[in-house]
């Protein structure tokens, strides 16, 4: 599982309008982007990306979504990888490989005290003798 907060963070550093202007060609319209949908078939734009918002929406048929729903939904991604390509993208790592880091990282630390402790032992002896 990944972590809600990460989710949060990955979003708050991509740029949807440059994730989805990878796969439908953006035209700035004001505060917003536009583009016909790639959900439906339409003539003229009603496909809104919002950069302050962070979010897609269509006014035709209803699409609305993150830039990771917009990976599953248009690129065909699964979840995981829609979140890994994203992480990727702007240098994150994705948590469940971070927590197997932060495991070998606590193993480290654990062995580095236990050597400590049979040093003292050590000197403690030779200092008993
Ligand atoms: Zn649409």
């Amino acid at each position: 599982m990944i972590p809600n907060d990460f989710i949060q963070t990955l979003l708050s550093r991509v740029d949807i309008v440059d994730v989805i202007d990878r796969y439908v060609p953006l035209k700035k319209a004001g505060a917003n982007y536009q583009a016909c949908c790639p959900f439906h078939h339409e003539k003229s734009p009603s496909f809104t990306v919002s950069p302050n918002k962070q979010f897609y929406h269509c006014f035709g048929c209803g699409a609305h979504g993150t830039a990771i729903g917009f990976l599953i939904e248009h690129a065909g991604l699964a979840f995981l990888e829609a979140v890994n390509e994203l992480a990727q993208s702007v240098g994150l790592t994705v948590p469940h490989e971070a927590s197997a880091n932060a495991r070998a990282e606590r193993a480290n630390r654990d062995s580095a005290a236990a050597n400590s402790l049979t040093d003292m032992m050590q000197r403690a002896c030779e200092y008993y003798r």
